[in-house]
């Protein structure tokens, strides 16, 4: 899960993290008001979305006039954001975050994650901040540190020190550099954060650092344990139909394919995806209904999969093992009367009372295909899909 910057800098500062003053705000006429209590004399207004990029396309704006921040934030509230790392939709500007600007002598790099082929945390560190970190690490590989924590020994101060060196520190800059990652991997462990990147860490006129961008992303299958954590939710800057299949249990992702994918188990969903994918199509989705589905579970997933309308053609994958195949066979006889399935659905069964399933699914009328095996029935669905397109 992600979180906005504001939040992260909440958590920031609980973590003995420096981080600009500011006040977040729904409401473009209290943009003033936060401007002069911040104090200073220059103020950023910034977009809150769940994705980077905000500078670059106007999303984050200066200006030295506190009367100013109230136009801008009302320009940015309400519109949707559209960055390098968002779609093409974008996502939409419910909050803006009012902040007091710094004098900037140097931007810096500074992120930790998990690397899962060393199962270590590693942080990442560039004296190239402020800008895309792929490019850095693709273009100027020199100019990036990383150093991995063990787990047993922890961060330790020769650690820091290295990190300090590569960007360039000096003096009291090493101590506080150092505060800030004991911060970091205090935040990671204490509330099963998954990556944690400031872009840019400033080092401002004075020589102090501060993290002036925040992003946190949180580990999905630990948020039970943290209701803090679970409070920042925004479902605004999520996926619609991942939202929906979260209520009902449903394993979704969204695609840009048309053939929509109904399949119980991660591993044959993903198998389901490849055949058809071999076989010249493009899957709109990836979706898991689980080992034990029902009839309501089949019936919310088929709304899920026709609300995306690029979808010209289902196809079905479901191994009848805790449910039975006449069971299932059922259960989509029902979801597509009920949600009026007019598109061609081809439907794989396997497993216990298969002949069963098949009796049923055959001779109903409606746009229905039963096949009896995957590798015809990805073939089958790609070439439904190209023809209703
Ligand atoms: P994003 O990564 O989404 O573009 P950032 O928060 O990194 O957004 O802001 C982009 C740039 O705006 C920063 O690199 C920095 O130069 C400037 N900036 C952001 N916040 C402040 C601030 N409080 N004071 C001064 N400059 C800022
Ligand atoms: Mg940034």
């Amino acid at each position: 899960m992600n979180i906005h910057e504001y939040q992260a800098k909440q958590l920031f500062l609980e973590y003995g993290i420096p981080v600009p003053d500011g006040k977040p705000t729904s409401a473009s006429e209290n943009a003033a008001e936060i401007a002069k209590l911040l104090g200073g004399e220059s103020w950023v207004v910034k977009a809150q979305v769940h994705a980077g990029g905000r500078g670059k396309v106007g999303g984050v704006k200066l200006t030295k006039n506190s009367a100013e921040t109230v136009s801008l934030s009302k320009a940015m509230l309400g519109t949707r954001l559209v960055t390098q790392q968002t779609d093409a939709a974008g996502l939409p500007v419910n909050q803006v975050l009012i902040e007091k600007t710094y004098p900037i002598e140097r931007e810096l790099y500074l992120s930790l994650l998990v690397d899962r082929t060393s199962e270590r945390m590693v942080f990442i560190a560039s004296a190239a901040g402020g800008m895309d970190i792929e490019t850095v690490a693709h273009e100027t590989p020199e100019q990036i540190q990383s150093v991995k924590i063990n787990p047993i020994t922890g961060l330790q101060g020769y650690q820091c020190r290295l990190v300090a060196y590569s960007l360039g520190l000096k003096g009291q800059q090493h101590k506080a550099l150092e505060k800030i990652m004991q911060g970091m991997v205090g935040l990671m462990l204490e509330k099963d954060a998954s990556q944690i990147e400031i872009n840019p860490l400033i080092v401002t006129d004075k020589g102090e650092l501060m993290a002036l961008d925040a992003k946190i992303n949180f580990d999905d299958n630990a948020l039970a344990l943290h209701p803090d954590i679970m409070a920042f939710k925004d479902p605004s800057q999520e996926d619609d139909r991942e939202n929906i299949a979260q209520q009902f249990g449903l394993n979704y992702i969204t695609l840009e394919g048309n053939i929509g994918c109904m399949v119980n188990g991660a591993g044959l969903a993903m198998a389901t995806m490849d055949l058809v994918k071999l076989k010249g199509g493009k899957p709109a989705n990836f979706l898991d209904v689980g080992g034990g589905t029902n009839v309501e579970k089949v019936c919310e997933a088929f709304k899920l999969i026709l609300s995306d309308h690029n979808v010209k053609a289902v196809l079905v994958n479901i191994f009848g093992g805790i449910v039975k195949c006449d069971v299932i066979a059922q259960g989509i006889l029902a979801a597509i009367q009920e949600v009026h399935v007019t598109i061609p659905v081809v439907v794989r069964l396997e497993g216990t009372n298969v002949e069963e399933g098949r009796v049923l699914l055959s001779n109903t009328g409606l746009n229905l295909y039963a096949a009896d095996d995957l590798a015809h029935a990805a073939e089958q669905v790609v070439a439904l899909a190209g023809e209703s397109a």
